[in-house]
């Protein structure tokens, strides 16, 4: 996942703009947060592990002055979640320096690296910088130390000539001391909007973002598209086709409810993909209530389509987030009573339809079924607004290895004793995709089917901590220093 931002607004407060945009990013990723700013003469860099508002005060804040400022809110896909890889990341350039940020994962990692060892003057720097120091091990940090190194080009044309060489789900926001960059992959598998301010261009993750800083929504940056904002204007450049394959998931699921995403809103999605639900997997019940807060657009079309009566029946504690402390699999299942509790005189005595978004190990699903009967639930029938998961995601959301996904191997009434469930439903592939109002061929729907719509290399080549391993391997390359501005 990840959020990012970037604004490039003369005369605005970009770090404040910045740090209201993540903010409502926030979702997106919450293991470390990072702003970076330039005067026009150097850039700042402020990153540290946490959610956004653990990171930054407002004295903070107001040390980073300048007229270009991006921000990140990371989710880990590649690289442990780590202050090292926390973003923006930094490198010196050619002519002074860049900061980037990424939502999304590269699938040909080691291509990347193999281009950073071939670069002349860096492998230096990265041998001189090496021993014992602390070092950067995701993706990101290899598209930067690329981007940075343009001795004879523009950092423009040293984008338009690296990016395709990238494969897999990116949306990058970057900045040199003077000017804004935003590029997307071809495929434009995770969302980037483009938003104007009266004296200022904006970019984010989601339209809701520019919505909370009193930007306008532009329009969406496209996919294969280079955006590129100083005091020139804003310009846009193609650096590849558009193959438009959409993340499915960011209606499901991942993007704010309050999203618009190619032209479809994410709670009419959800609510219709409740709807949907509901027609294909009806069942004689009292009360229909979500998951909270995911599961609520689709338990509510289901109360509408099924005519059942819709009401709460977990209390969710909202002050527990994701934290930054790594979620092992005993902390996740903590979490889940930490978090919600069940509202007793809701659920006793009725027969229940329960409404989530996913189920992925099926951990989170038992734990609550188990409550609800424990709350005096009669029956807890279980349905879920997307197709099982059967598939591991290698564009940006880390849901767990195959072997992990309760769906692969069980059948839906394997998975519903597994879960304690007196039935489950799960909307059909076609269902989900018809309440997008996208075309089938223009959504990434991999983690569904197994067509994986960006190739993917030999499984040696892919996973979290590639570069983490291949840092006890020398011969698969060299990491990367972490470089601490001034
Ligand atoms: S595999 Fe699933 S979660 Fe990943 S990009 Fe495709 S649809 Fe989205």
């Amino acid at each position: 996942m990840c959020g990012v931002f970037g604004v490039w607004a003369p005369g605005e407060e970009v770090s404040k703009l910045t740090y209201f945009g993540l903010y409502s990013l926030q979702h997106r990723g919450q293991e470390s947060a990072g702003i970076a700013v330039s005067n026009g003469r150097q850039i700042l860099v402020y990153k540290d592990m946490g959610l956004v508002s653990q990171v930054f005060d407002e004295t903070t804040l107001d040390s980073l002055q300048g007229h270009v400022a991006i921000g990140h809110s990371r989710y880990s896909t590649t690289g442990a979640s780590t202050w090292q890889n926390a973003q923006p990341t930094f490198r010196p350039s050619s002519e002074g320096s860049i900061a980037l940020g990424h939502n999304g994962n590269i699938v040909n990692t080691h291509e990347l690296r193999d281009m950073v060892d071939r670069l002349p003057g860096p492998v230096d720097e990265l041998d001189l910088h090496r021993g014992g120091a602390p070092v950067a091990t995701n993706d990101t940090s290899l598209l930067t130390e690329l981007l940075a190194h343009h001795p004879d080009c523009t950092i423009e044309e040293r984008a338009v000539e690296v990016l395709p060489s990238v494969r897999g789900a990116f949306c990058l926001v970057w900045m040199d001391e003077d000017t804004l960059y935003a590029a997307r992959d071809p495929q434009g598998i995770r969302p980037l909007v483009l938003g104007r301010l009266d004296r200022g261009w904006v970019v984010a993750s989601e339209d809701a973002a520019l919505a909370t800083i009193g930007a306008s929504v532009v329009r969406e940056v496209e996919p294969g598209e280079l955006i590129v904002i100083n005091s020139d204007g804003l310009r846009s450049r193609r650096f590849a086709e558009p193959e438009r394959k959409g993340c499915v998931f960011e209606y499901v699921y991942l993007a704010r409810p309050d999203a618009d995403i190619a032209g479809r809103g994410v709670h009419e999605a959800r609510v219709e993909m409740g709807r949907q639900l509901a027609r294909e997997f009806p069942v004689d019940a009292d009360l229909v209530m979500p998951v909270p807060e995911s599961g609520t657009p689709a338990a509510t079309g289901y109360a509408e389509e099924s005519g059942i009566p819709f009401g709460q029946g977990f209390v969710k504690n909202s002050y527990v987030g994701r934290t930054f402390i790594q979620p092992s699999q005993t902390l996740r299942q903590l979490g889940i009573r930490l978090k919600l509790n069940a509202l007793e005189h809701m659920i006793r005595g009725k027969r229940i339809v329960v409404v989530d978004d996913s189920i992925v190990r099926g951990n989170t699903q038992r734990a609550q079924v188990r409550m609800l009967r424990e709350a005096g639930a009669l029956e807890v029938h279980v349905r879920i607004s997307s197709p099982p998961v059967k598939w591991p995601c290698f564009y940006g959301i880390d849901f767990a290895t195959r072997a992990e996904l309760i769906a692969n191997g069980l059948e839906v009434d394997e998975i519903a004793s597994s879960i304690g469930a007196d039935s489950l439903g799960y909307i059909s592939l076609q269902g989900m995709v018809e309440a997008t109002r996208q075309p089938m061929s223009s959504l990434c729907t991999a983690c569904f089917t197994g067509t994986y719509p960006v190739e993917l290399p030999d499984e040696s080549l892919l996973g979290k901590h590639l570069l983490e391993v291949s840092l006890q391997s020398p011969t698969m390359g060299k990491a990367l220093p972490v470089l601490n501005n001034p």
